[in-house]
C-alpha cells in the first residue's frame, strides 16, 4: 500500500495486511511516526545509565499525566504481574527476592468477575504469575460496590485490581467509587486501561494507585507497559526488576521510544487530532452506506475515548461472519473487529489508516457483498 514498510515485508516475505481492527497484538498492534522510530534508532547504538534514564521517564510520564511518577515494564501483561507483586512486597529486598513465594504476605488479589479479560492471555494469569490468588467479587454481568466491599473486608488483601477496556461487557462499574472503597479498607487499587492511552489522566483522577497503559497501544510507541501511580508504588515496581521483574524489563530503545512518543502526544494539537477523526469516519460511513448490502453508522467508543469506530450492517441474507472471513482470506488480507458479526455488524476502526488503505477498505467491501449476492440468488443445482 505504503512506502512505510515495503523493506521489512518485502525482505522478508511478509504479507502486507490492512488493519482495520485496531490496536490488535496479533497484528502488530500500531504505528510509530517518524519521530518516534528516529529516536529509537538513536538510542539502539548508545549505552546508557538505565537508572538514570527510567528517572527521566518517570519525570515525563508524570508531566504528561499528572501522576506523580511512572516506570516501564516490557508490557501492560507485565505491569499487572509487578504491580500485583509490588504491592505485596512492596519494596523490601527480602520479599522481592522470596516471590512468587508469598509466605507472611498479604496475597489476595480483588477483581470483580465481570472484569475479568483475555486480551490473548487470561488477566487472572498474569496475576497469579506473581504468586497472588484472585478473589473474584460480583458475578460476570454485575459487580456492585457493596459486593466489592464484601472482598475487601477478607484478611490478606493485597490489592484491589479494576479493567477499563471495551472487553469489558458487563454493567460498568463507577470506578471512583469502587477506588474510594479499596482505600477505605486500606488497600490500594490499580486500573488497567491498556487500550486507553488518551483517557490515563482520567484514570488516574480516580484516585488509583496505579493506571496501567500499553506504550505500543494509543500511544504507538515501541512495546511497553506504562505504570502510572504514586511515588510509593511505582518505586515498588521499579524494585521488582531485582527479583521476577528481571525477564519483564523495558528495553532503551522501548524507553527511548515512549519518551518520544509522550513529547509528541503533549505537543499534539488533539482537537484538531479529534476533528481529523471525526471527519475520516464520516467520509467513510457516507461512502460504506452507499454500497448494496450493507449499511454504516458512527459507532462512539463505549468507554469514552476521544474516538469513534465504523459499524457496518449487512442486509438479510448477507452472512456477516461469512464476509469478514473473506475479507481475511483476499489479497490484501483485511482484519475487522468481529465481536458483533453473529449479530450481523462488523466494527472498523479507522485510526492508523491512510487514504489509499480506506479506499481498499471500501473497494473490497464492495467486492466482497457483491460475489456473496450472486452466490445467494443463484438456483441450487437441479
Ligand atoms: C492489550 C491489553 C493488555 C495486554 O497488554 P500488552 O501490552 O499486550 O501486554 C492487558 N489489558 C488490557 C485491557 C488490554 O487491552
Amino acid at each position: 500500500m505504503v512506502n512505510r514498510t515495503m523493506g521489512t515485508h518485502e525482505r522478508h516475505r511478509l504479507t502486507e495486511v490492512i488493519n482495520a481492527r485496531g490496536t490488535f497484538t496479533p497484528l502488530g498492534v500500531s504505528r510509530s511516526s517518524a519521530t518516534v522510530a528516529a529516536a529509537v534508532a538513536e538510542a539502539l547504538p548508545e549505552f546508557f545509565a538505565m537508572e538514570e534514564l527510567a528517572d527521566r521517564v518517570s519525570e515525563a510520564i508524570a508531566h504528561a499525566t499528572g501522576a506523580q511518577a511512572g516506570a516501564l515494564t516490557h508490557c501492560t501483561s507485565a505491569s499487572i504481574t509487578l504491580t500485583v507483586a509490588a504491592a505485596m512486597a512492596g519494596s523490601d529486598p527480602d520479599r522481592i527476592a522470596a516471590l512468587p513465594d508469598t509466605t507472611d504476605m498479604h496475597n489476595r488479589v480483588v477483581l470483580p468477575a465481570c472484569h475479568v479479560i483475555d486480551y490473548g492471555q487470561s488477566s487472572l494469569q498474569a496475576i497469579r504469575l506473581a504468586g497472588a490468588s484472585v478473589v473474584l467479587a460480583g458475578d460476570e454481568n454485575r459487580c456492585s460496590i457493596d459486593d466489592l466491599d464484601d472482598e475487601l473486608a477478607g484478611n490478606d488483601v493485597t490489592c484491589l485490581l479494576l479493567t477499563s477496556s471495551r472487553l469489558v461487557h458487563a454493567e460498568p462499574i463507577d470506578l471512583i467509587a469502587a477506588v474510594r472503597a479499596a482505600h477505605r479498607r486500606g488497600v490500594p487499587a490499580i486500573i488497567d486501561g491498556a487500550a486507553q492511552f488518551p483517557r490515563t489522566a482520567d484514570l488516574v483522577a480516580t484516585g488509583a494507585d496505579a493506571v496501567l497503559i500499553s506504550g505500543q497501544k494509543y500511544l504507538a510507541a515501541p512495546t511497553a507497559g506504562l505504570v502510572v501511580g504514586t511515588q510509593r508504588l511505582v518505586r515498588a515496581v521499579r524494585a521488582q526488576e531485582k527479583g521476577i521483574g528481571r525477564g519483564m524489563k523495558p528495553t532503551k530503545e522501548a524507553m527511548a521510544g515512549v519518551l518520544a512518543a509522550l513529547e509528541e502526544w503533549q505537543a499534539m494539537d488533539r482537537a484538531k487530532w479529534e476533528a481529523d477523526q471525526a471527519a475520516k469516519v464520516a467520509a467513510f460511513v457516507q461512502a460504506a452506506d452507499k454500497l448494496p448490502g450493507l449499511s454504516a453508522t458512527d459507532l462512539p467508543d463505549p468507554t469514552g475515548l476521544p474516538l469513534s469506530r465504523v459499524a457496518i450492517s449487512v442486509d438479510d441474507g448477507i452472512d456477516a461472519v461469512v464476509l469478514a472471513s473473506r475479507l481475511e482470506a483476499g489479497h490484501p488480507p483485511i482484519y475487522v473487529i468481529t465481536d458483533q458479526a453473529a449479530a450481523g455488524v462488523l466494527v472498523l476502526e479507522l485510526v492508523p489508516l491512510d487514504e489509499d488503505e480506506l479506499e481498499v477498505l471500501l473497494t473490497r467491501l464492495g467486492i466482497e457483498v457483491q460475489a456473496m449476492e450472486i452466490r445467494a440468488t443463484e438456483k441450487p443445482p437441479a
